[in-house]
């Protein structure tokens, strides 16, 4: 994930808050009894991201993984690899795609948009060690564990129709930010989902809102090597984010609604950082996105980013909330 503003939105915050009895929409489509969310089948698809090796762009482990996840979407209306060529401040140019897959595709209810990056971060240039700085991430919670959310949503959705259609974009190229890139707006982050948001592939309904997850793995250990920084804490937690609240927060209030109510206790009722994440792209195009983002973890841009300090348990407090969504219609 990129950079943060730290923005105070007091007033949107209370919007948020305030009314838990609006309601979220109309209701299309009839409620649907949500699937089970398999945490330890989850976490295995976060290993198994890892396994092969740091996905950073132009390496064989992101060559190998991109074949890989266009197999993951047993029984999907629609699966497509988005390609597009793009330098990036750490050097290229590099080919690129958004693994893009469509469930539901008849159902009547509104598209909804799920999605996170897949690739990983060329350099730990946040490492506690200066030595360290050079290596690759893993990304294993930055990347690997909202892909992993959302392959396992994508077999629940197989599994049992959708009520809505749900468009799962796993997006490339977000982490390798620095600096500006030509044609690009985040200083080298979020190209991917910049890319799909103004190149929307003909043929796949346009959502009328979406949900990112980033950083959504990790655990609530403490790492001796990585402490806190930059306002971070040793656990998952999930606070409001700013363009969240701006771009859809009504949204906002019912996932963070359902979490209560199924007991996911890192969905946290307070205002957190506001991100420059892969969600402000296609809220700059016209689809409002929130991002549940757990900002910064220890291990975030550094070598430890690996799956021990993960979670099967902080997986499932996101898909199980995601998918209490889906399944409710809209
Ligand atoms: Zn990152």
């Amino acid at each position: 994930m990129a950079k943060s503003r730290y923005l105070l939105l007091a007033v949107l915050l209370i919007l948020v808050t305030g009314c838990t009895s609006c309601g979220g929409g109309g209701s299309a489509s009839p409620p649907v009894t949500a699937p089970e969310f398999n945490r330890d089948r989850a976490f295995a698809d976060l290993e198994q991201q890892c396994a092969f090796g740091a996905r950073v762009p132009g390496s064989q482990a992101h060559e190998d993984c991109l074949a890989w996840l266009q197999q993951q979407f047993p029984g999907a209306d629609q699966v497509m690899a988005q390609a597009f060529t793009s330098p990036t401040p750490f050097g290229g140019p590099y080919d690129f795609h958004n693994v893009l897959a469509l469930y539901g595709r008849a159902a009547s209810g509104e598209p909804l948009l799920l999605c996170a990056h897949w690739d990983c971060r060329p350099k730990a240039d946040r490492d506690p060690d200066p030595a360290r700085r050079d290596e690759p991430v893993m990304g294993a919670n930055d990347g690997a564990s909202g892909v992993a959310v959302l392959l396992e949503i994508a077999r629940a959705l197989n599994a049992s129709a959708p009520p809505r259609p749900v468009v799962i974009a796993l997006l490339d190229a977000e982490d390798s930010g620095k600096e500006a890139v030509t044609g690009y707006t985040y200083d080298g982050f979020c190209l991917g989902s910049e890319y799909l948001a103004n190149h929307w592939p003909a043929g796949l309904p346009r959502p009328v809102e979406g949900i990112l997850l980033d950083l959504v793995g990790g655990d609530n250990l403490p790492n001796p090597r990585c402490p806190p920084r930059f306002g971070g804490n040793n656990y998952l937690d999930f606070p409001f984010e700013g363009e969240s609240m701006q771009a859809h927060p009504a949204l906002v209030r019912t996932i963070w609604d359902i979490a209560q109510r199924r007991g996911h206790t890192a969905f946290r009722r307070e205002l957190g950082p506001t991100m420059v994440d892969d969600h402000v792209p296609f809220i700059e195009a016209g689809i409002p996105t929130i991002d549940i983002i757990d900002f910064p973890p220890p291990e975030w841009h550094t070598a430890d980013d690996t799956p021990e300090h993960c979670s099967p348990d902080s997986l499932f407090e996101v898909g199980d909330t995601l998918l209490q969504y889906i399944y409710r219609g809209k």
